[in-house]
């Protein structure tokens, strides 16, 4: 079958991936230079297998009531957005129910443990590199309580799969030296040894240069315009470099998703949520921390990325744009500072990056992956905060759902 990608981003790149191991014909299209340039180029970097539970949880949309219109706020949502995404805040609202989280949290965490699979695949098959690290992610906690109520809720997800370490301060300094001249402010911590960090774009790249090699077309710097139907099902990608033939269509365009389906008429509940990062050199603190820090009451990661660190943090609703605020990425850092005062201002720091990107969020937290009501058509997005974490097994499921005969036996 001659299957044409929409989206160059990890997901359309791990779609390809397994739509090839399936013995499929494939291109993909991406209207970038290269493969992985808008929201998976500057993401925290983690394989986070150990925070894959959607943000609507119960009692989040009060903490965003709360937070409303506040700048400086970790989750910010502007009141010139809520008419806009009144709709989606009520799929938020249904969603953040006991029992809807905690399905959502169990069927991501089956997803995350698949695709981390996947990527040792992945990387065992390709020898792709990027920068990858296993073992090496810890969260840390400033509040008893909030350690309390987090290790309950990792502990109850043992039998599912997930492996959590109990960290005290003192386990949390052996586990990262950096973190010893702050360690009085540090109630304990968690460790997630099934996590890892990787540099998304340069997986992406590395993977679609190996897949180009291996006979995927990958048409660069071209913007998809719409979808051909003939006879109500997909005939064809209409580019702006011309036609592309096609017995199917897939659909990964991250927020840029929404309205292609519309002039289709599929309604795809995706809200682009903003998030900020900073990238540095090591060189500005070559002492600095080894583990990827994500720390709980400041609500920023910290992520040792091969010759890199990366700062992320802040998920803001209403502005669309992905050029960073100077505002909240210094609220940012200053978070950072807290613990890590070395990092002081580290965004003006010569060979800093700062950098946006829209995180693709469905209401309920689980990705789209799957047909549409036209033959031909089907979608793998929605990735929101864990597009990185399940991109590898998102592109899998995908290919076994198209039809993969003898993939198992095909790739890794
Ligand atoms: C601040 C931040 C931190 C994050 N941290 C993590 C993390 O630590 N771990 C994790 O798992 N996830 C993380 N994420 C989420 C993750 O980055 C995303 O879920 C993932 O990158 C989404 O991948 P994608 O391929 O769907 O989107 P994208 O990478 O955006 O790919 C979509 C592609 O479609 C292309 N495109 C759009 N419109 C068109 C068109 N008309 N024609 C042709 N091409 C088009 C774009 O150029 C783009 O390359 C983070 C996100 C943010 C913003």
């Amino acid at each position: 079958m001659r299957i044409v990608v929409l989206g160059g981003g990890v997901i359309g790149v791990a779609s390809a991936y397994w739509l090839h191991a399936a013995g499929h014909d494939v291109d993909v299209v991406e209207r970038r230079e290269a493969a992985g340039l808008e929201t998976s180029w500057g993401n925290g970097a983690i394989i986070h297998v150990s925070s894959v539970q959607p943000w609507a949880a119960p009692g989040v949309p009060m903490k965003v009531l709360k937070w409303l219109g506040r700048e400086d706020a970790p989750m910010l949502l502007r009141p010139s957005a809520v008419p806009k995404m009144w709709r989606w805040g009520l799929g938020f609202l249904r969603a953040a129910r006991p029992a809807q989280y905690q399905a959502g949290s169990l069927a991501n965490l089956k997803l995350a443990m698949e695709s981390a699979a996947c990527m040792a695949g992945i990387r065992e098959a390709t020898g792709v590199q990027y920068d990858y690290a296993g073992h090496c992610v810890i969260k840390t906690f400033s509040d008893q309580g909030a350690l309390d109520v987090a290790t309950a809720e990792h502990l109850a997800l043992a039998s599912h799969g997930l492996e959590t370490e109990v960290l005290s301060r003192d386990e949390c300094v052996a586990r990262e030296p950096a973190l010893a001249p702050v360690a009085g402010k540090l109630a304990g911590g968690l460790g997630f040894p099934q996590d890892e960090v990787g540099d998304c774009s340069k997986f992406s790249q590395g993977l679609a240069a190996w897949l180009a090699a291996r006979g995927v077309r990958f048409h660069y710097d071209t913007t998809v315009q719409d979808v051909v139907l003939k006879g109500g099902r997909v005939a064809a990608v209409r580019t702006s470099a011309g036609e592309i033939p096609a017995d199917a269509v897939v659909v990964a365009l991250a927020s840029q998703s929404v309205p292609l389906l519309k002039r289709l008429g599929i309604a795809m509940p995706i809200q682009p949520v903003k998030g900020i990062s900073v990238t540095l050199p090591r060189a500005v603190w070559p002492d600095g921390p080894r583990q990827a820090i994500l720390e709980d009451s400041r609500k920023f990661a910290l992520t040792p990325l091969g010759d890199r660190y990366r700062i992320v943090g802040s998920a803001e609703v209403g502005d669309e744009s992905t050029t960073p605020s100077p505002v909240r990425i210094g609220a940012l850092t200053a978070k950072v500072a807290e613990l890590f005062p070395q990092l002081k201002d580290c965004e003006h720091m010569p060979g800093a990056i700062s950098w946006a990107g829209l995180r693709p969020m469905v209401p309920d937290g689980q990705p789209r992956i799957g047909p549409t009501a036209i033959p031909g058509l089907w979608t793998n997005t929605g990735h929101g905060h864990t597009g990185w974490t399940m991109a590898a097994g998102s592109g899998r499921r995908l290919a076994e759902l198209m039809g993969a005969g003898g993939l198992a036996e095909r790739a890794a």
